[in-house]
C-alpha cells in the first residue's frame, strides 16, 4: 500500500470506530430483550438454545419450554436439566402426526400455563419458547395472551421465542429478530435427521 492509501485507510477506519463507539455510548438502556427467531432455515431452536446455554454459563436462571419435539430424545434437555434448567415439553410429539386438535390444545395450553407462571417469575432471567410460533399460528394458545404475558413480564427477564413463520405482532413487539433462511439442508439430499445435529 502508497502512503496516501495508507493515509486513507487509517483515516477510513477511524470514523467507523467512531461511528461504533458513538452507538455503544447512546446505548444505556438496561432491560431484558425478546429475541424472535424465525424462517425457514435450520438453526432456530438450536441458536435459542444456545443463548439459555450463554446465560446459563454466567449462573443466570433459565427456563425453556418446547411446544412441538415431545416424543424425540433431546439432547439439550439432557444437558441442560443437569446445569438446573426448568424444562416443559409438550406431550404430544409432531403436530402433524397426531392431527387431533382437540388432544394437541391440551397439551399446547398444559406447557402454556407454566410459561404464564414463568413468565411472572422475577427470579427467572431467561425463557425459551421453542416452537411457540406454530401454537399461535394453529390457534392452540391465544396470541393475545401471549403478548399481554410478554408485556407483563418482569422488566429485567429475556424471552427468546423461535419457530417459522413468526406472526407479525411478535415481530413487531420482538427488540431482536432475526430470520435464518434456507439456503439448502441435507434432508432434501435424502441424508436422514441426525442424533447430535438435529435433535
Ligand atoms: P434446529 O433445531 O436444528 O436448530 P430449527 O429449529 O431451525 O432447527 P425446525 O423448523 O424447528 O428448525 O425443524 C426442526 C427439524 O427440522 C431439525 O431436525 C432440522 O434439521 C429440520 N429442518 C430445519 N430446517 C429444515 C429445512 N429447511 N429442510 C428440512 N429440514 C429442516
Ligand atoms: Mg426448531
Amino acid at each position: 500500500m502508497t502512503d496516501t492509501k495508507n493515509q486513507r485507510y487509517i483515516e477510513r477506519q477511524q470514523k467507523v470506530k467512531q461511528r461504533v463507539d458513538d452507538k455503544i455510548a447512546a446505548a444505556q438502556e438496561e432491560r431484558g430483550l425478546l429475541l424472535v427467531i424465525t424462517g425457514n432455515g435450520k438453526g432456530k431452536s438450536t441458536a435459542g438454545f444456545g443463548i439459555i446455554t450463554r446465560a446459563t454459563g454466567h449462573d443466570q436462571k433459565c427456563a425453556v419450554a418446547q411446544f412441538i419435539k415431545g416424543t424425540w430424545d433431546n439432547g439439550e434437555k439432557n444437558l441442560l436439566e443437569k446445569s438446573g434448567v426448568e424444562f416443559h415439553v409438550m406431550a404430544t410429539g409432531f403436530t402433524w402426526e397426531t392431527q387431533n386438535k382437540e388432544t394437541d390444545t391440551a397439551a399446547a395450553q398444559s406447557v402454556w400455563q407454566e410459561c404464564k407462571r414463568m413468565l411472572c417469575d422475577e427470579s427467572i432471567d431467561v425463557i425459551l419458547l421453542d416452537e411457540l410460533t406454530y401454537m399461535t399460528n394453529y390457534g392452540y394458545i391465544e396470541l393475545d395472551e401471549v403478548i399481554t404475558a410478554l408485556n407483563n413480564r418482569p422488566k429485567e427477564q429475556s424471552v427468546v421465542i423461535t419457530g417459522r413463520a413468526a406472526h407479525r405482532s411478535l415481530v413487531e413487539l420482538a427488540d431482536t429478530v432475526s430470520e435464518v433462511k434456507n439456503m439448502k439442508h441435507a434432508f432434501e439430499s435424502g441424508i436422514k435427521a441426525r442424533k447430535g445435529i438435529d435433535w
